[in-house]
């Protein structure tokens, strides 16, 4: 990850002094203030809630007391659209103060009537939304022009100095050819890309376009080949979990490396799955049976290879075996021969429906603390 020295070094030194004493420990917060969004992207599963829940917004003390709480270096803030948030650009100066290292995901439909409200910090960085060419992007988010606006965006932000970065999401239907021709571009722009193949959300509107793990590592393998092993471009990923995704690495993910905070709570027991969410982030790592959980243990689990799962796994990888870390970062991604042996998935646990009774309990939270909202929101529906 090329940050700034001193975010880099803040974090660097976090990890090895926590990975040295054995704790389970966050890497990344990852915060979800508001679940409401100006996109309805069909693969997104974020946003399928009802208004009063769509209505709710973590506030600036709570998004502080998350950090506070859980002591990541570094915080990812997504939702929804932040962008929509009244308070986020106190949120971030909030974060900035602390000297925590912040990542805006936003897909920067908002970005240019937004951005005088942001400084440039070598803290801060506009992490855009960005599935690949305009074709790819359009198609992913649903909405013909989003990819022009985002790339106005990204050029925006870099001429008044903001490190800006891209967030994409990779589907079963995306090229091996167009996404190197997308990194090369990016990589002419100036812009770094954090990649990941999408997380097949069981209530995303379209559930034919997200990778199961065979795809995956084949589509990476071609993709990184027609990049001299990836080393053509510039990822914020580790190079080690770009090897994970080309099947050189059987890794098991470490769910507690990007926690999330979301309007209803802690959310167990990780990013992508919603099984429960608890007050505070002591009863998130003491109150979840992380065993439950994994590819091979659960079925939700079977095709994650996503990266708030399993950069947790590399970093700590490349920190207890710092050599394995510098072959690939030298050498690039191995793109042929044979790939590491993968989980069984034989004796995985059911998938189990718990989405219509948390509705129905966050509603009735809603009801209870804010009964004129509650009313609002259900008028309004
Ligand atoms: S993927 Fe992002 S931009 Fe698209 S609907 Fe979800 S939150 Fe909004
Ligand atoms: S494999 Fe790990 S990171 Fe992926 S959904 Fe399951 S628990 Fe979450």
């Amino acid at each position: 990850m090329s940050l700034p020295m001193a975010p880099m070094l803040r974090i660097a030194k976090h990890a090895i002094t926590k990975t040295i004493k054995g704790d389970k420990f966050p890497l990344v917060l990852m915060l979800e203030p508001l679940l409401r969004c100006n996109l309805a992207c069909p693969g997104c599963g974020k946003i399928d809630y009802p208004d009063a829940i769509l209505n709710r917004r973590l506030s600036f003390q709570e998004c502080m007391d998350a950090i506070e709480d859980c002591g990541a270096p570094a915080v990812s803030i997504a939702g929804g659209e932040p962008l929509l948030h009244r308070e986020m650009a106190k949120i971030v100066k909030g974060y900035i103060e602390r000297k925590k290292f912040v990542i805006l995901c936003t897909n920067a439909l908002l970005l240019k009537k937004k951005i005088a409200e942001y400084e440039p910090s070598p803290y801060f960085t506009w992490s855009i939304h960005l599935d690949g060419d305009k074709q790819m992007h359009d198609k992913a988010v649903d909405q013909d022009g989003t990819y022009d606006v985002a790339l106005e965006a990204i050029k925006l932000a870099k001429e008044k100095g903001f490190r800006v970065q891209v967030n994409c999401t990779v589907f079963n239907d995306a090229s091996p050819e167009s996404l190197a021709t997308f990194m090369d571009h990016m990589t002419s722009l100036g812009v770094e890309v954090t990649i990941s193949p999408g997380y097949a959300y069981e209530r995303a509107a379209d559930q034919e376009h997200f990778l199961n793990r065979e795809k995956t590592k084949n589509l990476f393998r071609e993709f990184f080949a027609r990049g001299n092993g990836a080393k053509n471009w510039k990822f914020t990923n580790s190079p080690l979990f770009l090897d994970f995704l080309a099947g050189n690495r059987s890794y098991e993910c470490t769910p507690w490396s990007m926690p999330l905070r979301t309007v209803f709570g802690w959310q167990k027991p990780c990013y992508l799955v919603g099984e429960g969410y608890v007050e505070t982030f002591a009863e998130l790592m003491e109150g979840t049976d992380w065993e439950q959980y994994g590819v091979g243990k659960y079925e939700k689990c079977a095709n994650c290879m996503v990266h708030c799962g399993f950069e947790g796994t590399a970093a700590r990888e490349g920190i207890v075996r710092p050599l394995e870390f510098m072959k690939v970062a030298m050498k690039g991604v191995k793109t042929d021969g044979p790939m590491a042996p993968d989980i069984d998935l034989s004796k995985q646990r059911r998938a189990v429906d718990v989405h219509a009774t948390q509705v129905e309990q966050e509603l009735e939270k809603i009801r209870i603390s804010d009964p004129e909202g509650y009313r609002r929101a259900t008028r309004a529906a």
